[in-house]
């Protein structure tokens, strides 16, 4: 695949017609403030849960999971993958935060699916400098889900990991799927 980004047109510096998306999320947000209530919680999460996710646009993790305000950390990037910014989170949680399982979503018809490794040798072709970070691609959901969890329970960072599940989560039916 093309890594290549969309290039603005040399006249499209001038300011946008309507506005923008982030001009709504200012908008709503003071409509938020003005019933916001300030329930006084605790920055330790209510559930002693933190939750590794996929950042698809499709899943409602508080929704999905039956949590509320409050009730755990959740760490998203693409994938859901566990890497060593992950396990930073993580250890935060626990270490400092009090919380003790962790759940791994992972969903069916992830963006990751379909990309491999060449995505790095693109982009260090078009940039000129090659990404510290791996894509963490997989083509095995269940494998890959089972590979996060391993990665958790074997950080010697992490003081808690006998509490530590894998999902995939179906973005048709709305199920997890625990992964063993
Ligand atoms: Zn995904």
């Amino acid at each position: 695949m093309t890594v290549t980004p969309d290039r603005p047109t040399p006249n499209a510096a001038a300011a946008p017609a309507g506005p923008t998306i982030i001009d709504r999320f200012v908008a709503a947000n003071r409509d938020y403030a003005v019933t916001f209530q300030d329930g006084g919680m605790d920055a330790r999460p209510v559930q002693k849960i933190a939750v590794v996710a996929c950042m698809d646009a499709r899943l409602d993790l508080f929704a999905a999971l039956g949590l509320e305000l409050g009730d755990a950390h959740v760490i998203r990037n693409a994938g859901g993958v566990v890497t060593d910014d992950t396990i930073r989170s993580l250890t935060i949680s626990q270490r400092a935060l009090g919380t003790r399982s962790i759940a791994l979503i992972h969903h069916t018809g992830c963006g990751l699916l379909g990309l491999t490794e060449d995505f790095r040798r693109e982009l260090e072709l078009e940039v000129g400098q090659r990404p510290q970070w791996a894509v963490e691609a997989f083509v095995d959901l269940d494998g890959d889900v089972r590979q996060s969890m391993q990665r958790v329970r074997t950080s010697p960072f992490l003081p808690h990991t006998d509490d530590v599940r894998g999902f995939v989560f179906d973005v048709h039916t709305g199920l997890l799927r625990e992964i063993h």
